[in-house]
Parts: structure tokens; sequence; C-alpha cells
């Protein structure tokens, strides 16, 4: 592992939750359009988080209902 790829690793949360100014963002952005590696955790937490908001809503809707 590169010491960009650590990088890059330890902003993916932020990165997710749109903390991040533009130019940090475009990094990223561009790093995982070559880094499989860092696309891998990427998408992990993509799913991850998905999982979370779908949980969130559904719950939310059984309280609205
Ligand atoms: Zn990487």
């Amino acid at each position: 592992m590169n010491t960009e790829c650590e990088y890059i690793q330890s902003r993916m949360h932020e990165y997710f939750d749109d903390e991040l100014d533009y130019e940090m963002s475009l990094r990223i952005k561009k790093h995982l359009e070559h880094c499989s590696e860092c696309r891998e955790i990427y998408e992990k937490i993509s799913k991850l988080s998905n999982l979370i908001k779908q949980s969130f809503n559904s719950s939310s809707e059984s309280i609205s209902l």
C-alpha cells in the first residue's frame, strides 16, 4: 500500500459525507478511477451507508405510519 492510498482511505468517510473541499474530493475521485484497491473500499462503504440509510428510512416510515 502506498502513502497516497493510505491518505485516500483515511479520508474516505469524509468524502462520503461531503465534508471535503472541492480539490480534495476531486483528488479522491481521480484516485479511485485508477486504484482498484481503494475503489473496493469505497464500494464497501457505499454499500454499508446505503444499508444504514435504508434501515433508517424504513424505521422512520413505520413510525410515521
Ligand atoms: Zn489507492
